[in-house]
């Protein structure tokens, strides 16, 4: 655990010193709107170093009778911003008014631009033994008799020994997006990311008139968003943490 922390450490200090983003990852890249993943056939759409470290997850946890399968990894901009656009107009057509909209979509989805698959550091997965009609992301199933409950043990117990940690966690003082016991994120990169991408400017992102309720998204808005939604995470995922931990 120890070389571990010192691992972590050591990952975050070398995204610092090679300046607030290592150079193929622009702040475009933290928006998903870098050509990084178009450009190039990434295996599991991750970054590479992320795809290695998650090989040796899966390879470990299929040892011990478990199948992780991804259902999500890197997404753009335009992919965020089709999901989003398209629970807008359900929502709408259901007759919510703007506000509830985007409460209602903000439970599981983040504003396009804003969503940490756009760093090919985050994954949402799934145990694959098993064959599931409809949606697989489900907190119930996940729990009780439900069919990834194995999975979510297991995660639980050894997925940090990948440096894979639960982003939105089931912790009750946590701020915004609702618990998913599914998404995790490779903490040694997506540290140094976050770092850099709480430093952006994102009022002309968020406010693109591409998405759908931007009205909604002013200023105060984002700011709140930021603080109780991008900043609701795992205090792991968070360099505050991360640097006490270091001091420990
Ligand atoms: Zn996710």
């Amino acid at each position: 655990m120890k070389n571990f922390k010192f691992f972590l450490f050591f990952s975050f200090f070398s995204l610092l010193i090679h300046g607030q983003v290592e150079k193929k990852f622009s702040n475009l890249h933290l928006i998903g709107k870098s050509k990084y993943f178009l450009n190039k056939k990434l295996k599991y759409n991750l970054i590479p170093k992320v795809a290695d470290s998650f090989d040796s997850m899966r390879i470990a946890a299929l040892s011990d009778g478990i199948k992780i399968k991804i259902i999500s990894s890197y997404r753009s901009f335009n992919d965020q911003k089709n999901i989003w656009n398209r629970k807008f107009l359900k929502n709408e057509s259901i007759g919510l008014s703007l506000k509830e909209n985007i409460k209602k979509i903000t439970k599981y989805s983040t504003i396009p631009g804003t969503s940490r698959h756009h760093w090919g550091t985050d994954i949402d997965i799934v145990d694959g033994s098993y064959v599931i009609e409809g949606d697989v992301l489900v907190t119930e199933k996940f729990y009780g008799k439900g069919p990834y409950v194995k999975l979510r043990e297991w995660l639980e117990k050894n997925a940090k020994r990948f440096g894979f940690y639960l982003v939105y966690t089931n912790d009750k003082k946590r701020t915004g997006f609702n618990y998913e016991p599914w998404h995790y994120s490779y903490a040694p990169i997506s540290i140094g990311f976050l770092n850099s991408f709480l430093n952006l400017n994102l009022n002309k992102v968020i406010t693109s008139n591409e998405v759908l309720g931007n009205s909604f998204l002013e200023s105060n808005f984002i700011e709140f968003y930021m603080e109780n939604y991008v900043l609701g995470i795992n205090p792991a995922l968070k360099v505050d943490n991360y640097l006490t931990n270091k001091n420990r």
